[in-house]
């Protein structure tokens, strides 16, 4: 495997929901412009992320993360995402709940940690040179076989290359020449040859290269120095979870790691303790070099009172360490009992840790930003909806929430056109509105009804 392999492992689909937001949609003065960037109204908290990415630029957020408090379905994830997005477009995002830290098989600590790695982005340069020329010559330089004489191997083959710069005649080493002929490369065809400090990497009819070449560095024939016809430079963003990963699978796990500087050549399979402290010392060495360059993201812990002592603890000392992301917190809770302990404290956060946090309010939607925000998402949905329908959805959200009725988009769009229309209608809502309980009425029919129910 090599690094351009490395996928990113980003979890997508819980970001699904947030496409429209682009940004936080300030002004150059930070000022909220009333709908930007897919940003409608919450303009304090807006205003305040703002300031809080300056603080993050300037470096002034070190140690400190930022607590997003407010009731459900107020934009906590979505000014998350916009702040990361003011961040730099590639800056990684990792979005997770408290809750996902409690599992059977992996520790607390351990969840948080793979998180935190997920954040953690690098972008890696490197200078490929790239040769491209027309075939003139192709022969196979034959020798003699040691091993008693019979028959000859091919020691070498010759191929003259035509480039910008003139003709060459390359001597490649015989695996080469095996896959020039597999790719029915002949005289008079123009062929691509990518090289490392002059060996050869890999050779194809494209400069997408469909041969590569698992060669050891010495048996890298050298190309001539100077005859570059084109530096292609090649960016690749990772996370530091996306390196652990592929260097943790079974297989080829070990090229990625020869890629930056052979450093070991076991094969292992789940991501330790030890595999993580060999990658953050090649990642460091790539630093030093300058090859890669750290872009710390944004971790978004979601429900953070769920969490516990232990993983306050964690979290307190992660803060503090030279590669910690930005660590954004949301609560929608008041005063309440830390887990792990009998004390209380507001949202469920130690006070130790709550020293060190930046507090954001958010705000519950009227139903003019609620309608608004509804139009974004049917058009990013690619979806037809009348006003009438959307003023009925945000008269519904009012009494539900904005995730209730965003989610009855979809549903309405599929009534429709069973009905035969590409419209959504006042009447298909008020269909799916009585199909889909939202989270309040389901609760309040359920104590209603109690004693239908096993309790
Ligand atoms: P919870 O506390 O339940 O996790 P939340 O506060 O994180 O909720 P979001 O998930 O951010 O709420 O918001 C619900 C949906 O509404 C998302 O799809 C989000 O992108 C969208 N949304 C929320 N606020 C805005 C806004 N001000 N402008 C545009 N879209 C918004």
């Amino acid at each position: 495997m090599r690094i351009e392999e490395v996928q990113s492992t980003t979890k997508k689909q819980r970001i699904a929901t947030h496409t429209h937001i682009k940004g936080l949609g300030l002004d150059p003065n930070g000022v909220a412009l009333p709908m930007a960037a897919g940003f409608v109204g919450q303009v304090a908290a807006r205003e305040a992320a703002g300031l809080v990415v300056d603080m993050i630029r300037q470096k002034k957020m070190a140690g400190r993360a930022l607590l997003l408090a407010g009731p459900p379905s107020t934009g906590k994830t979505a000014l998350a995402l916009g702040i990361s997005q003011e961040l730099g477009t590639k800056v990684p995002f990792c979005p997770m709940v408290g809750s996902e830290v409690y599992s059977s098989e992996v520790k607390k600590t351990e969840v948080l940690m793979e998180n935190f790695r997920r954040a953690i982005g690098l972008r890696i340069k490197e200078n490929k040179e790239v040769y491209e020329g027309e075939v003139t010559e192709l022969s196979p330089e034959e020798t003699e076989s040691t091993n008693g004489g019979y028959g000859k191997s091919i020691g070498h083959v010759i191929v003259g290359l035509k480039t910008v710069k003139g003709t060459k005649q390359l001597k490649l080493d015989p695996t080469i020449y095996d896959a020039l002929i597999k790719e029915k490369v002949a005289v008079g065809d123009v062929i691509y040859i990518e090289a490392n400090s002059g060996a050869v990497k890999r050779v194809g009819r494209s400069d997408s290269f469909a041969t590569e070449f698992d060669l050891e560095a010495e048996e890298y024939v050298p190309l001539p120095k100077g005859e570059v016809h084109k530096k292609k430079e090649i960016v690749q963003d990772v996370t530091l979870h996306d390196l652990d990963a592929a260097n943790a699978r079974p297989q080829g796990g070990q090229d990625i790691l020869s890629l930056m500087g052979q450093m070991m050549k076991p094969r292992k399979t789940e991501i330790t303790d030890k595999l993580r402290q060999e990658i953050n010392k090649v990642v460091n060495r790539y630093i030093d070099e300058g090859v890669a360059e750290l872009v710390p993201g944004v971790l978004f812990i979601d429900e953070v009172h769920m969490l516990d002592m232990e993983c306050f603890s964690y979290l307190n000392r992660a803060l503090e360490s030279a590669i910690s992301p930005i660590v954004i917190f949301a609560t929608n809770r008041g005063i309440c009992n830390v887990r792990g302990t009998d004390m209380t404290s507001p949202h469920g956060v130690p006070v130790d840790l709550l020293d060190r946090l930046v507090i954001i309010r958010t705000e519950i939607y009227g139903p003019t930003e609620m309608i608004q925000i509804l139009a974004i998402r049917a058009q990013v949905e690619e979806l037809v909806i009348d006003e009438e329908s959307l003023a009925y959805l945000g008269e519904i959200g009012q009494e539900a929430s904005l995730r209730h009725v965003m989610q009855l988009l979809s549903p309405a769009s599929i009534v429709a056109r069973m009905s035969g229309r590409d419209k959504i209608c006042k009447a298909d809502i008020e269909e799916v509105n009585t199909l889909y309980l939202d989270a309040k009425s389901s609760a309040r029919l359920l104590q209603e009804q109690q004693e239908r129910y096993i309790s």
